[in-house]
Parts: structure tokens; C-alpha cells; sequence
């Protein structure tokens, strides 16, 4: 039977949810063995919880692999490809596997598409015939556009990075036990670059992935003296402050609070987005479903089109109006 890869993560409480969203990405494939490649260091229970909902499990366990290192993960896992020869190859479009897709492409010779939001195998129209193919759909220019791209695997198949979120995990482990197989790195491959420090954050710092409710505010805030407003509405509403990245960057507020693909993912409630676009950067970080209202004066920002209520208006008049009514409301 052909065989799938996931090339899975690990949270600080175990498999990161991305592995199961690519599970079930890779089961969307049609029928194969979807097989878990875990890297890390002391990974035994990991890869005991990854039997539970993988066919099989391919696990490289060494010291070396500590710290996530895509240039040594991907002469690691070249090798196992080739040898394997995997039809798809999965992988998370995060920090992590932004880093280690293209490198391992390049190594493994497949072709790769990145960032994918949604795949699917051997579609009809525009592959050639006869041949079976990987379509998937990803967005182009900053989001505006999709594009729906079809790649022909190579020898060693085809490689996919795909956006957290774009798949939701299975409900429950398979429970199957599937096959660990432990394996060595290849002879001669070692790290080429070493973690310095890891740097442990703040304990005093604010933990937005926590928050049940999240007032979020974007670029539309206009000027950082308006943040009180923020504060203050927050403040009514028992709600943490959260941001997109152009606030962070005029360092009106910290790190910390920036939502999304290269900031902080988020499991709320709710959703309060003031001033938000919606760029997939910013909503890669929006995750469990919470209930989203937004406002925004542009009626066609892409926020309404994720939220479940809207108001086209002014976020600089609506601010401390809601607040008045919230804490009229709460006495
Ligand atoms: C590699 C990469 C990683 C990135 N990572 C992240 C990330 O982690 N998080 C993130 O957020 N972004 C990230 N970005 C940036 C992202 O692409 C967007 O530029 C950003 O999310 C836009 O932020 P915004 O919605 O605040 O600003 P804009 O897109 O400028 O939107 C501002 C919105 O406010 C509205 N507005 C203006 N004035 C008002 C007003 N008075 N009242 C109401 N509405 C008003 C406008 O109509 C507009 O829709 C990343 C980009 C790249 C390239």
C-alpha cells in the first residue's frame, strides 16, 4: 500500500495539535498508511501517544535533535524518504516547518508546495492523464487571491507544508498501536549550527493563549494614545488585549499580545477584532472555533467574511460606547 508521512511537532504537552490536523489532511488522500516521522530527544512517550492515532511511527531519538534544526532534520529525513519513497510528504507550515520543507524538497528531490490550505489526490482536469496528481489550494499576494496548484510526484513523491488550522484533528485516537520503528541518523550527519540560549519568556509576561475572551485591535486603532479606550473596554469586559503584527511593530504593544502565523496562537471564546483586516497571517493564529464580531469601517474586509457578527463603522467612536453599554449591562 502507499504510504503517507507526517512529519509531526511536539507541544509542551505532547503531540502538537498540527500533527493530528495533518493526520487528518492525510487521510483526506484516499487509502494509504499515514506514518508519524517524529525527531527529538527524549521522544519514547511521544511516540507511544503517536502510535495511537498513526499507521506506524518512524522515530529518530537523539540528543542531538534537542532543538528543532532544519538543516539537520532534513539531511535526517532525505534518506528515510529515499528510501522509503513516501507519495506525499506532509508537513506544518510553521516556524518550524517553514524552515525544513524546502531544505528537505531540495534534498529529496520532490517537488513542493507550500502553505497549503486545503489537498486532495489524483483530481480530474488538470493533470495529465493517466497520471495521478496532488492538488492543493494556497493563498497568493498577501491573501487576496487563491491559487489551486497541482504538483506530479517525483520518485520520492511530492512534498506539502500546510497551514495550522486549515485541518481539524480527528475526534478520537484510532487506539490501533501502530508500528514504531526506531531509527539512526545516517553516519556523518551532524548538527552544523548549535542552540545558544533558549530564552525562557517573562513569567510576568500576559499569556493571550490562555484567554477565554480577547479584544483584539489592529492597525485601524490609528495612534497609540487611543490604546486606553482598549485598555479600558478590555477591562469591562474581563478580556485580555490582543494585536496584529503592525501594532507591534510601531512597539504600541508587546510581542506577546500579536496574534497569528508568526506571533501567538489563540483557542478564545470570543473575538473581538477592532480595526482587524483579516489577513490569513493574522487569523493563522485564531483557532477553536471562537465566536468573532468585528468592526471595521471597510465593508468588504476579509474579518467579515470569517465573522460570526459584523459592524462597518468606526472603531474610535464605538470603542467607548461599548464599553458604556457593557458596564451598564454588568451594573
Ligand atoms: C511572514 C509574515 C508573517 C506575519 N505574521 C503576522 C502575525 O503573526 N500576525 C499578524 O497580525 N500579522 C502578521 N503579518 C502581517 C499581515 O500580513 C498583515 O499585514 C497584518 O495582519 C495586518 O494587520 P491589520 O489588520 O492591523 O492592518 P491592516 O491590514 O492595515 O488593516 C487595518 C484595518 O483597519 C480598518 N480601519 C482603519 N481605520 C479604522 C477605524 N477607525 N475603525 C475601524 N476600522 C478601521 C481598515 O479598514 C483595515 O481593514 C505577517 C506578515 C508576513 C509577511
Amino acid at each position: 500500500m502507499r504510504e503517507i508521512f507526517v512529519v509531526v511537532e511536539r507541544s509542551r504537552d505532547g503531540l502538537a495539535e498540527s500533527a493530528l490536523e495533518l493526520l487528518t489532511a492525510a487521510r483526506g488522500l484516499g487509502e494509504a498508511t499515514v506514518s508519524a516521522v517524529l525527531m527529538g530527544a527524549d521522544v519514547a512517550d511521544l511516540a507511544s501517544e503517536a502510535a495511537q492515532w498513526f499507521d506506524s511511527v518512524y522515530v529518530f531519538e537523539d540528543p542531538a535533535l534537542e532543538h528543532p534544526d532544519g538543516d539537520l532534520q532534513a539531511r535526517i529525513l532525505a534518506p528515510l524518504i529515499d528510501r522509503e519513497k513516501p507519495l506525499v510528504t506532509l508537513l506544518a507550515h510553521t516556524n518550524t516547518g517553514l524552515e525544513l520543507a524546502p531544505m528537505l524538497a531540495v534534498r529529496a528531490g520532490t517537488p513542493l508546495i507550500a502553505d497549503a490550505m486545503d489537498i486532495e489526490s489524483s483530481a480530474a482536469g488538470d493533470c495529465e492523464a493517466g497520471v495521478e496528481c496532488i492538488r492543493a489550494v494556497r493563498s497568493v499576494f498577501g491573501g487576496k487571491v487563491q491559487a489551486r496548484v497541482s504538483a506530479i510526484p517525483a520518485e520520492n513523491g511530492v512534498m506539502i507544508s500546510v497551514r495550522p488550522g486549515a485541518y481539524t484533528p480527528p475526534d478520537m485516537a484510532s487506539g490501533a498501536g501502530g508500528a514504531v520503528h526506531s531509527e539512526t541518523i545516517p553516519e556523518g550527519v551532524a548538527p552544523r549550527r548549535q542552540c545558544v540560549e533558549t530564552v525562557p519568556p517573562d513569567p510576568g509576561a500576559v499569556d493571550i493563549s490562555q484567554a477565554e475572551v480577547l479584544v483584539a485591535i489592529g492597525r485601524g486603532i490609528e495612534d497609540e494614545e487611543n490604546l486606553e479606550d482598549l485598555h479600558s473596554l478590555a477591562d469591562a469586559m474581563g478580556a485580555e488585549v490582543a494585536c496584529t503584527r503592525p501594532v507591534v511593530d510601531r512597539k504600541w504593544l508587546e510581542k506577546t499580545r500579536q496574534v497569528g502565523t508568526s506571533g501567538v496562537t489563540v483557542k478564545p471564546r470570543v473575538y473581538l477584532a477592532l480595526g482587524i483586516s483579516g489577513s490569513f497571517q493574522h487569523l493563522g493564529g485564531v483557532k477553536g472555533d471562537p465566536f468573532i464580531a468585528a468592526i471595521n469601517t471597510d465593508p468588504a474586509a476579509p474579518i467579515f467574511g470569517v465573522a460570526d457578527v459584523g459592524i462597518v463603522g468606526d472603531i474610535l467612536d464605538l470603542i467607548p460606547l461599548l464599553e458604556e453599554k457593557i458596564r451598564e449591562r454588568r451594573g
